[in-house]
């Protein structure tokens, strides 16, 4: 069974279909295991084809981005991986509006907006991953939020026979690293609305903005930002820091120390170590100062049911 739906996607899809494929690489943490199979669709065909499988074997699937906010277990993710990098077109509207294909990283957008002499993004600069990735999770820095920006956003749902929906803005219910986004739906592409703005001024933001990454997240290792979100009042990594948790090491993951927020992969660690080391901070956290953080990185696949965060 498994061998027909495979064969089938493989032989009709025009981009890639990759059976058994590594996705370590594919992720900022370089932890994880396979995907059953990874696809790249090239087009919206490409997409009816995956829905008209997917629904037809009740497949479990799965969209991965940039990989700069996924810990993925090294037991792997079941089912189809699929990647959106085919869809990353920009191009320019009237009115400082920019249509944008959820594959598209998020560095290209935010150059495309400065170059253009258009405000809105340019904070964001230095901000890992996909726009579609930045889309689900509302990425925001130095102020700026992406789901501000968005006036629309084309929406696949595989499990739907009416796959295809445009959400606005109001429905796509943004708040601080949150969406109404789920991962029943795949960002296809979105429509965003930009200011008018002096590009040398841009530029100058976007600079600004890229120094002071480089020197804040010099963490020492391959990592996926800030592990927790911060709770409504006051800061996860202070909170960390309070509980003597910086440096704290469970094989080679470590909560940083530069960055009290950020868990690095040393050498070697396993996504089941990373795993382990945020739970033990949670847990640790919550007993002393009774703020229950929650994890801004996303968890895929299987980590053993002991240790749930
Ligand atoms: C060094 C570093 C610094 C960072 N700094 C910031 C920061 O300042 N601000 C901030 O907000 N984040 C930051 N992050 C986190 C991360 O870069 C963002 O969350 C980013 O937007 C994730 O995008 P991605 O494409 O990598 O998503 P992934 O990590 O691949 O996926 C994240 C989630 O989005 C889903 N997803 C991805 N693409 C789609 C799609 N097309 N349709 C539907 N679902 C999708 C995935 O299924 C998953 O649930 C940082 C990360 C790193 C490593």
């Amino acid at each position: 069974m498994k061998e027909h739906w495979q064969k089938t996607l493989c032989q009709q899809l025009a981009g890639d279909c990759l059976p058994n494929e590594p996705l370590a690489a594919l992720t900022t943490w370089k932890v994880g295991g396979c995907a059953e199979l990874l696809v790249r669709p090239r087009h919206e065909q490409d997409l009816s084809l995956l829905a008209e499988v997917i629904r037809d074997h009740e497949l479990p699937w799965w969209v991965l981005g940039g990989g700069s906010n996924v810990l993925i277990s090294e037991r792997g993710v079941a089912g189809i991986v699929i990647q959106m990098s085919g869809f990353d077109a920009i191009t320019s509207l009237a009115e400082n509006r920019l249509r944008v294909g959820a594959g598209c990283s998020l560095a290209r957008l935010v150059r495309y907006g400065v170059e253009h002499g258009q405000q809105g993004l340019e904070a964001l600069a230095g901000v890992p991953g996909t726009v579609g990735g930045a889309i689900v999770g509302n990425a925001g820095a130095g102020g700026q939020e992406i789901g501000e920006r968005v006036e629309n956003v084309s929406v696949w749902t595989p499990s739907q026979r009416e796959a295809f929906q445009c959400w606005s803005r109001q429905e796509c219910r943004f708040a601080y690293r949150h969406s109404a986004l789920s991962s029943d739906h795949v960002v296809v592409a979105a429509t965003l609305k930009l200011l008018p703005a002096d590009a040398v001024e841009m530029r100058q933001r976007m600079e600004q903005a890229l120094a002071h990454r480089r020197q804040a997240h010099a963490v020492g290792g391959p990592n996926a930002g800030s592990v927790f979100k911060n709770p409504p009042a006051g800061q996860a990594w202070k909170l960390i820091d309070q509980c003597g948790l910086r440096g704290m090491k469970v094989g080679n993951a470590q909560v940083s120390p530069q960055h009290a927020n950020f868990i690095i992969n040393t050498g070697g660690a396993t996504a089941e170590e990373i795993y382990q080391l945020i739970h033990d901070v949670q847990s640790t956290v919550a007993r002393h100062t009774g703020v229950v953080l929650e994890p801004e990185v996303r968890m895929i696949g299987s980590f053993g049911e002991e240790h749930e965060i």
